[in-house]
């Protein structure tokens, strides 16, 4: 009830393949329209380009100049995403 659901992220460039663990948290109520999603913590070399309360339209900026969504909508094959 009104709680939020906090959990780290690697963040990937597929251009310089640079990486790192962002920490993010969601409302977890699933009466909300959006999930409320915010980075409580943006790791060394990335940085907010666009914020979206949707974390599949919140874009990255790598260092390199790379811009990438938090969340992917389409799932990799490679490995799969552990989720928490
Ligand atoms: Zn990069």
């Amino acid at each position: 009830m009104g709680a939020r659901d906090r959990y780290s992220r690697k963040l990937e460039c597929s251009k310089c393949g640079a990486s790192a663990f962002a920490d993010a948290s969601e409302d977890d109520d699933p009466q909300r329209k959006n999930a409320g999603f915010k980075v409580d913590r943006m790791p060394q070399g990335f940085s907010t380009d666009r914020p979206s309360a949707d974390p599949t339209k919140h874009m990255i900026r790598c260092r390199c100049g790379s811009v990438f969504p938090f969340k992917r909508k389409t799932v990799y094959a490679t490995g799969g995403e552990p989720r928490g």
